[in-house]
């Protein structure tokens, strides 16, 4: 299954039927819509990341819809890093073995304040931990945090002593 224009288009459509308004499919879906309008499908890497079938689209809307309430209860931008990949981007980019990326439920976010700076990581963290209460999973690494809407508590950070 290819990205094209018309995907992206009926993806975009979907994420704001959802409620869905700060987010953009070049964010969700790890590509990039060029000037022209065309749409390049490959991450950073260059690596191909063949876009999720829409039977699982309803997957990404939990986390995106959590990402959207932390925006307004912070005032902050939230970038995400990575969201949807394949299994072959994946395992390209060092992700474990079946991630909940390739679940599309899981999100590598960093938080900004409105002028750009760095919002504090662990803070961040701390903030999302006690809002997501006994459920989902949450990683900490030193500039990003990872989210996913796994049913069960997961918890882990890396860089704290
Ligand atoms: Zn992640």
């Amino acid at each position: 299954m290819k990205i094209n224009t018309q995907y992206y288009n009926e993806f975009w459509a979907f994420l704001k039927s959802n409620g869905i308004k700060n987010f953009t499919p070049d964010e969700v879906l790890n590509c990039e819509e060029n000037s022209n309008g065309t749409i390049k499908q490959d991450a950073d890497s260059g690596v191909y990341n063949d876009p999720p079938h829409q039977k699982i689209w309803e997957a990404c809307i939990p986390v995106l819809k959590t990402l959207e309430e932390v925006r307004d209860e912070l005032g902050i931008y939230i970038v995400v890093n990575s969201f949807w990949r394949d299994h072959h981007y994946n395992r390209v980019v060092g992700g474990t073995a079946n991630s909940y990326h390739t679940k599309f439920i899981a999100a590598d976010i960093v938080p900004h304040y409105k002028n750009g700076r760095l919002y504090p990581i662990i803070a961040f963290y701390d903030y999302l931990d006690k809002k997501l209460g006994d459920a989902w999973g949450l990683q900490e690494y030193d500039n990003r945090v990872h989210i996913d809407s796994r049913e069960e508590k997961y918890r882990k950070t890396y860089y704290r002593r």
